[in-house]
């Protein structure tokens, strides 16, 4: 295995996380601040993140019939599943060219892990191709990205649920970009009995706090209780993500202008002549370079101050493709500038 590299950023336009670009107003933050100084930092967390858990319910509009499990960061829910679930003869299964850390942890648990290809033209799940490997395979743990990462595509909903229905494991639905795709397995989790759905803060606005929620069904979720560590979300970040989903609005409209910024990226792109890109239901853009190197454009992107994604050489799909977030209009029209200098 190889450490998961993230590349130093200081000084750079940081464009290759799919942070979200926009600071809370003053006054705002200036209260958070206040409510922070109340906090015993000399006392553990609340093992159990009450008080947060329940804002997140009513806030984001969970039903009572589902539970709720917290990570630090969605990551961390990633590998309490694959822990939980971890036996030698058993397989975990995902779509790829897709997120890295399912295939990173999985390997760190030594479980046999499997890939689906996608469609090289359009990045969408084939049909066949999955069923008949969830068939053959009977994996105990699916993973599939909603929006998918680094394509931002939806993959097809009907879809989807005929893999739920076939699998005799669990399926885990990642909505880590739901703020800007809207689409949604939570209203299905009441129909199946193998189906959990993830989600995460980190890209509507509080990745620094990490933040990640499971929902599903009271028989599964008490089940991976037994893997998490207790005090898993500090005090801080159930503090302050506590405080936030008061005013949630707030990360919402920062959500609806990303989505207005992605549109004329989008087409600012696709413009350029050499440059093919994905249309995005998610807070970034992958893009292929059709004559010139991607290597070559990371690095002088890089070298003019701007860090993007390179997934040049991660998967056969993704040959010359890199990946950029949307930033703000200044920052974009920053990138586009250098961009068409390069290509
Ligand atoms: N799922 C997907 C699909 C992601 O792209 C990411 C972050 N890149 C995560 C999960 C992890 O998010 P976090 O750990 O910050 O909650």
């Amino acid at each position: 295995m190889q450490a998961y590299h993230i590349p130093p950023a200081e000084d750079l336009l940081k464009l290759d996380a799919m942070e979200n670009p926009y600071h809370w107003p003053e006054k705002l933050k200036q209260k958070w601040l206040s409510e922070l100084s109340t906090i015993e930092i000399n006392r553990y967390p609340d093992p159990a993140a009450k008080t947060l858990k329940e804002k997140i319910r009513s806030v984001i509009g969970i039903d009572n019939n589902l539970s709720i499990m917290l990570g630090n960061g969605s990551d961390e829910i990633i590998q309490i599943i694959a822990m939980a679930l971890a036996q030698t003869d058993r397989v975990y299964m995902t779509p790829e060219p897709g997120f890295v850390m399912y295939r990173q942890i999985c390997q760190s648990l030594n479980v046999c892990f499997k890939s689906i290809a996608l469609n090289s033209e359009d990045f969408s799940l084939e049909k066949e191709a999955i069923l008949e490997a969830v068939d053959r395979e009977q994996p105990a743990l699916i993973f599939i990205a909603y929006p998918n990462n680094p394509t931002g595509n939806l993959f097809n909903k009907d879809l989807i649920l005929d893999v739920i229905r076939k699998s005799q494991g669990l399926v885990v639905i990642d909505e880590a970009y739901y703020s800007f795709a809207r689409e949604s397995f939570v209203p299905y989790i009441d129909q199946f009995e193998n189906l959990l759905v993830m989600r995460t803060f980190s890209k509507s606005g509080l990745a620094g706090l990490r933040l990640g929620y499971l929902i599903g069904p009271e028989a599964w979720l008490q089940e991976l209780e037994k893997i998490r560590l207790p005090y898993n979300i500090n005090s801080l970040t159930q503090k302050s993500a506590a405080f936030i989903l008061d005013h949630y609005h707030i990360l919402e409209q920062q959500a609806q202008q990303i989505c207005g910024s992605r549109g004329k990226l989008f087409n600012s792109l696709d413009n350029i002549e050499g440059i093919n890109a994905w249309p995005s239901k998610a807070n970034f853009i992958l893009f292929r370079t059709i004559d010139k190197k991607s290597n070559d454009l990371y690095v002088n992107l890089k070298d003019s101050g701007i860090l993007i994604k390179n997934l040049n050489g991660s998967h056969k799909l993704l040959e010359n493709c890199l990946r950029v977030t949307v930033g703000t209009e200044k920052e974009n029209a920053v990138f586009l500038e250098a961009l068409r200098k390069f290509v």
